[in-house]
């Protein structure tokens, strides 16, 4: 349930409207904008009377939320979001972001490597897994904690913060210095992973399931959200269909629908989604038309020799290319790059 008030609505009238609540076992997510305050209610209402809150001059309208995600809903947070990741990178609310590194972290050179070329290039944030889901067990399953090492390693050599999949609750104490959690799209509905993430500050990149609607995804989120972690950012990274020709299909109309119905960025990931190199520029470029938050590449020193996913990742070059061209489209957008 929401509650709009008007400008009648002092600070002592909302603490004590809050507090209310409170006492009748709600939580609240208050959203203060310039004319007009959202109490937002979660938990049990049905046990309030909206005629008689209605009745309160400062008390605009009362309207029931049917969906069943609260906390991640634009309605009760009208504004866009704006996540903090460190003083110098927000991401959200016309704050454009380009996430970029390899899919897998290799060796120190290559990390080290790709960090400064793709922070010369302009990108704002190094992914690279360290903890790799892979299709088969006999795939390269990533570094693990000595990946997470060299990670760490490149943040301090490019001061660029890094963004990094969590599979296993058991080793977020090893996430300590990481400063964007992944949850792949393989662990969208791992609902233990969630809750736990749930109870971090970090930022979480929530990665849309492989086959999941737009309402799953949202109520992942709301799992997170509802721990008391609101800094979530949902990515997009494509979702299975009859087509074959690409290893996804990137939903591009998710951006606008994520728009609509809640406040929470949204990046797009065209590396995933299509698995192949030459189809990440013009996906990357629509993704902006589209009113993406930003956008999560795949970038290899020597994409033919990668341990994982190759075919879908850019070398420098290319991504120098991209975002020369990704930069000007922002712009045009109205959006600024990072901070
Ligand atoms: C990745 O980002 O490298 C990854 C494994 O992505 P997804 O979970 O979207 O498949
Ligand atoms: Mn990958």
């Amino acid at each position: 349930m929401i509650i709009i008030l008007n400008q009648k609505a002092t600070e002592a009238k909302l603490n004590e409207l809050v507090q209310s609540f409170h006492a009748q076992g709600l939580d609240t997510h208050v959203s203060q904008g310039s004319h007009t305050t959202i109490v937002g209610l979660i938990g049990d209402t049905t046990v309030l009377d909206i005629d008689n809150l209605k009745s309160a001059d400062f008390v605009d309208d009362v309207k029931r939320v049917s969906e069943p995600y609260k906390k991640a809903n634009r309605k009760m947070h009208p504004n866009d979001s704006m996540i903090k990741v460190t003083d110098d990178v927000t991401i959200g609310s016309g704050i454009f972001n380009v996430i970029a590194g390899p899919c897998s972290v290799e060796t120190e050179e290559q990390i080290i490597g790709v960090a400064e070329d793709v922070k010369k290039s302009g990108a704002t944030l190094l992914r690279g897994g360290a903890f790799k889901p892979r299709t088969s067990p006999y795939s390269f399953q990533g570094l693990g904690g000595d990946g997470l090492k060299l990670l760490l390693e490149a943040k301090k050599a490019t001061g660029l913060p890094i963004v990094t999949e969590l599979m296993n609750l058991d080793n977020i104490d090893m996430f300590a210095d990481v400063d964007v959690i992944q949850i792949g799209a393989r662990n969208m509905q791992n609902f233990d992973l969630l809750k736990e993430v749930g109870k971090s500050s970090k930022p979480i990149l929530l990665k849309r399931g492989l086959a999941n609607t737009i309402e799953e995804w949202l109520m992942s989120a709301e799992y997170i959200m509802a721990g008391g972690n609101e800094n979530v950012i949902l990515c997009e990274r494509g979702i299975r269909t009859f087509e074959t020709s690409t290893r996804n299909t990137l939903d591009i109309s998710a951006i606008p629908m994520l728009k609509k119905l809640t406040h929470l960025p949204v990046i797009i990931d065209p590396s995933h989604a299509t698995g192949l190199s030459w189809m990440v520029a013009p996906l990357a470029k629509t993704a902006v038309a589209a009113d993406a938050d930003g956008l999560m590449i795949e970038v290899h020193n020597d994409p033919p020799k990668a341990l994982c996913d190759g075919a879908q990742s850019l070398n420098p070059v290319q991504f120098d290319e991209l975002m020369q061209d990704i930069k000007r489209r922002v712009e045009f957008e109205g959006k600024r790059f990072g901070k």
